[in-house]
């Protein structure tokens, strides 16, 4: 039995001090994921630093910005008003990710902080390069049938599970931090990193930051948007491929989900769709282009086009 220590905070400073003060130190939000990777292994924190007391609940809306508290949980931000008018590839996201009862405990910080599904990371007994540096990635020969074709590396292909960071890196959205040093934003798409040959680093966080909010710059009037999953179970599962759209009047933005490292922004699709507004199909053929299938996960270079195409065609046509 492995000891561990529970602290609950009551302010954001406090929660930042516990945490820079113990680098075993992990925090807890609806611990939906946190619990899970602890209870098998995966994850070893000695301390907890439950945040489900700080005052970060509200969603305010200034008038350009919608902003999140990161402890809203997916089901209230599906359910806000303005999400359902004005975001409707966000409210597509939050609820085609995880079930209903999930969706009530989980929240946006904890969503967009969730470690990978790679059966390998969680498998303790398996080499991950995640997991464990300089292990080595079990799943570059093993089965890798829903790993990533897009944004891997030789040491690793796990791909990123989130559908809510999909939608948000097509809204150009901003994570609010809280660190040792202060607070500072950082723009979603660069907030995670590609696994390069340091797979163990997933995001710009420093040990310490506590993720405060979301800002989402709200899309002109007008604007069509929507989030397409495809799964192998319609009713809750990860995503195999997924396409963020938001097709402002004048310009497209597109983000791919379930074949990549990373929640993927599609510039090259986005640069054709520049050039030619209904090219659809080159769009999602340019996306795709260098994309590095292995032995079983092939398929997913012509899933993600269709998925691609048929989101194109539904939130981005004429
Ligand atoms: C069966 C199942 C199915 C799922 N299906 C989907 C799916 O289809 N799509 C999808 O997108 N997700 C899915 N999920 C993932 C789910 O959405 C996440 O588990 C959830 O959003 C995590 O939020 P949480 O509040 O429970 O975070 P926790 O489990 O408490 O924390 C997760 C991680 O984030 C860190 N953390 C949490 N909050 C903060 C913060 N404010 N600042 C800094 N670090 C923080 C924690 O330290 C931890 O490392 C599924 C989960 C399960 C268990």
């Amino acid at each position: 039995m492995r000891t561990l220590e529970y602290v609950r905070v009551g302010e954001p400073a406090q929660a930042v001090a516990e945490l820079a003060a113990d680098p075993a130190a992990a925090f807890l939000a609806g611990g939906t994921t946190q619990l899970d990777l602890m209870k098998i292994g995966t994850v070893t924190a000695r301390r907890l630093v439950d945040i489900t007391r700080l005052p970060l609940r509200d969603v305010t809306f200034d008038g350009g910005d919608l902003r999140v508290g990161a402890l809203v949980t997916m089901e209230r931000l599906a359910r806000e008003p303005v999400v359902a008018q004005r975001l409707p590839v966000l409210r597509d996201a939050l609820l085609a990710g995880a079930s209903v009862q999930l969706r009530n405990a989980a929240t946006i910080g904890g969503n967009l902080l969730q470690r990978t599904r790679c059966p390998y990371f969680r498998d303790v007994a398996t080499a991950c390069n995640k997991r464990d540096p300089g292990a080595g990635c079990a799943a570059l020969e093993g089965v890798h049938r829903n790993h990533a074709i897009l944004g891997t590396s030789p040491h690793c292909i796990a791909t990123h599970p989130s559908d809510l960071a999909v939608a948000l890196v097509a809204l150009d959205a901003v994570v609010r931090l809280l660190g040792p040093d202060g607070p500072r934003t950082v723009p979603l798409t660069g907030f995670y990193l590609p696994p390069d040959d340091t797979p163990r680093l997933e995001t710009v966080l420093r040990h310490g930051d506590l993720v405060t909010g979301v800002d989402i710059p709200l899309p002109a009037q007008g604007t069509r948007s929507g989030y397409l999953k495809v799964r192998d179970r319609a009713s809750y599962d990860f995503a195999l491929a997924s396409a963020a759209v938001v097709a402002d009047p004048g310009r497209t933005r597109v983000a791919l989900g379930g074949v990549a490292t990373v929640p993927w922004r599609a510039r090259r699709a986005e640069a054709v769709l520049r050039e030619a507004p209904e090219a659809f199909v080159a769009a999602a053929g340019a996306e795709l282009a260098d994309a590095e299938p292995r032995r079983d996960n092939g398929y997913k270079v012509e899933l993600a086009r269709r998925t691609l195409i048929r989101a194109l065609s539904t939130w981005a046509a004429p």
